[in-house]
């Protein structure tokens, strides 16, 4: 039997160290917290790794601090456009739905399409069309709506006016959602989910959805899900990327998933993290930015959870 692992990010458009008040931070780890207690416990019952990581974005989904359902970004016509994809390493089944607008656990319409088998991927009004067929729960615009992100979305188009959209911050543009997990009979899984980033042109689809760019799962290799510039994540294959390093050149999870982020696309100087497991059960999570929300559970039953460098340690 394998000690089951969990890991999982809330985006690495995180606020500057000193913008993140206490409460906001006590709210960004309780969230955290959460999604990674409802993720261990399925795996400690001995559900699979797609039922963990189903479980976690689930949460996530539902909060209003991650950019990922309830509290999504906006696109410049000021409408919410999600993108959410799982993968099963046992067999590399995967199901992604992009550019939803009215399913409310976009990764849950993702994990029906995993099981159907076939396609991989729908987009638009007919993977809406789909979640409402599979007795998904349905909802309005506003539900995704907060007044974070509206504030956002006005400020970006504010900057864009003003020719100074370089000065936004991480966390106007950024978020997403991803877990990754290892589950006691060593089978890996990834899911990601997101709104994508504030004052994106109608239609744009990132990498969340993208299998082997935002989400990747193999097992006896590992686990990988993505956060940042998508169209980065697209061009570099980042999940496949990483597994590839490591099948092929022999690199550990760290060093392969460190490589990708800090050297390949930190080198375009656009924001970039992801979590990642392998199938021994290694944890990692680098980020280029100021900080990325993440956490894991290790194989000894040991929380963690961060937002910048630091990263605290909590007893279950
Ligand atoms: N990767 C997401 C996308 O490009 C956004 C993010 O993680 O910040 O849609």
């Amino acid at each position: 039997m394998t000690r089951p692992v969990i890991a999982i990010h809330g985006g690495c458009g995180v606020m500057a160290k000193l913008d993140l008040s206490g409460a906001d931070w006590a709210d960004a780890r309780h969230g955290l917290g959460e999604a990674l207690l409802a993720g261990w416990r399925t795996l400690n019952e001995g559900g699979s790794a797609v039922d963990a990581v189903e479980a976690a974005i689930v949460i996530m989904e539902d909060s209003p601090q991650f950019n990922a359902g309830h509290g999504a970004a906006l696109n410049a016509g000021g409408i919410h456009e999600l993108d959410a994809s799982i993968m099963r390493g046992a067999d590399l089944g995967a199901g992604a739905v992009t550019l939803v607008r009215r399913i409310r656990n976009p990764i849950r319409a993702a994990r029906a399409l995993l099981e159907q088998g076939s396609p991989v991927m729908l987009g638009g009004p007919e993977a809406d069309n789909f979640a409402a067929r599979s007795g998904l729960d349905m909802v309005e615009q506003s539900y995704f709506t907060t007044e974070r992100r509206v504030a956002s979305l006005a400020s970006l188009k504010a900057k864009a006016l003003e020719g100074t959209l370089k000065s936004a911050s991480e966390a106007e543009k950024h978020g997403t959602v991803g877990a990754v997990a290892l589950d006691i009979a060593g089978h890996l899984a990834a899911g990601t989910s997101t709104g994508g980033y504030n004052n994106k042109p109608e239609g744009r689809i990132g990498d969340s959805p993208i299998i082997g760019a935002g989400t990747y799962a193999r097992d006896g290799v590992c686990a990988v899900s993505g956060t940042g510039a998508g169209e980065f994540f697209i061009r570099h294959a980042v999940g496949h990327e990483i597994a590839s390093r490591i099948a092929y050149l022999g690199e550990s999870l760290a060093a392969a998933a460190a490589y990708v982020i800090k050297s390949d696309l930190a080198s375009y100087g656009i924001g970039a993290g992801i979590v990642a497991v392998d199938a021994q059960g290694n944890i990692t999570a680098p980020f280029n930015t100021d900080g990325m929300f993440r956490g894991w559970i290790d194989a000894d039953g040991n929380l963690f959870v961060g937002t910048h460098a630091d990263v605290s340690s909590v007893l279950l």
